[in-house]
């Protein structure tokens, strides 16, 4: 089976000149090193010493802001990982950046090498919540990002953030639908959290910031994560390690924790499909059901601690619920074929 492989390069944004209210990365960007040409070179060959000549492998240069670096900068970065795709060792570039870091003459540039895939920060397309996140752009701004960045014909991957400050789910939602409309082909969605040394930080302290919890942040995740799905957008990620833009290790505070958070939302996606089929379908003295769906679903269906066969057990009164993981497909595919036993 070909494996796609990001090695991940984390160039941290010094002396960003912006203030998004939930990153650290100012506090940190006096001491967190920006990593040198013989360490990305490194990174680089432990990942390429064992691929398999199947596997597909991109340079993934993130931390939030690439091309908000300096040109002769991002040069340097780029002609390193230019050297590897030439030798055929890596496939190509990834990278990731705010919106309104993206102009014609910057994309112009990039297209000079073998950049794939640009992932956006857009976080939300509600220009209150960006407004109070201060992320210094307005929906316009992002939109018209995303659409550049596919009419220069680079496949663009978009960075949702949910429950930051004057969210709602549905603006979530509706940011969803805006961003769907300009068929991004990958989405990554992160619930808030709060990092210490954060402007969010001071706000939770103050009362004056509530992060979602761990159920309302799956609740908000099965509505969005179908709707990117159904429109052919594959998700990269579910939360839990904040924006690609927080340096990982930062310490949070407050927010939706959970070690296996995606895992809890494809089980909930998995319980509101599994119920759709029943109500469509169930007859009245139905006692035991065998659920069949593919192989690498099984534990998603079940759900956490059994969570999934309880509440079906509960809500329809089943004695039995079995789950049999003997179907093809892929787990977004969801497929799904229930077995009522009388
Ligand atoms: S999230 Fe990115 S753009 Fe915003 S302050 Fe942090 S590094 Fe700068």
């Amino acid at each position: 089976m070909k494996r796609h492989i990001n090695i991940p390069v984390f160039i941290p944004h010094k002396g960003c000149p912006n203030d998004c209210v939930f990153c650290n990365q100012k506090k940190i960007s006096g001491y967190a090193d920006v990593p040198g040409i013989d360490e990305i070179r490194s990174i680089i060959e432990s990942y390429v010493s064992t691929k398999k000549p199947s596997d597909s492998y991109e340079i993934a240069f993130f931390g939030g802001s690439f091309t908000g670096l300096p040109p002769a900068e991002q040069q340097r970065y780029l002609k390193l990982a230019e050297d590897y795709v030439g030798e055929g060792l890596v496939d190509g570039i990834r990278l990731s950046t705010r919106p309104d870091y993206i102009d014609e003459k910057t994309l112009l540039f990039l297209k000079q090498f073998p950049v794939k895939v640009i992932e956006l920060g857009i976080q939300s397309l509600d220009n209150e919540v960006l407004m109070r996140s201060r992320r210094g752009y307005t929906a316009d701004t992002a939109l018209k990002a995303c659409r550049m960045v596919k009419d220069m014909g680079f496949m663009l991957g978009v960075q949702v953030m949910i429950g930051l400050p004057a969210d709602t789910l549905e603006k979530s939602i509706k940011t969803t639908k805006m961003l769907i409309a300009e068929k991004p082909d990958m989405a990554r969605i992160y619930p808030t959290l709060v990092i210490r040394g954060t402007e969010l930080a001071a706000e939770y302290a103050a009362g004056r910031y509530r992060p979602l919890t761990v159920s309302e942040a799956v609740s908000w995740c099965e509505k969005i994560i179908p709707l990117f799905e159904d429109a052919g957008v594959k998700i990269l990620r579910i939360g839990l390690q904040g924006s690609d833009e927080i340096r990982e290790g930062g310490e949070v505070l407050a927010g939706p924790v959970h070690p296996a958070f995606g895992e809890l939302v494809y089980s909930r996606i998995w319980l509101n499909r599994i119920t759709d089929e029943i109500e469509r379908v169930k007859e009245a003295e139905t006692k035991n059901i065998v659920i069949h769906v593919p192989q690498n679903s099984v534990s998603a269906v079940i759900g956490q601690k059994r969570e999934n066969i309880g509440i079906l057990k509960e809500r329809y009164g089943f004695l039995s619920v079995h789950v049999k993981g003997d179907l093809k497909g892929d787990m977004k595919e969801r497929n799904l074929l229930i077995e009522f036993c009388g």
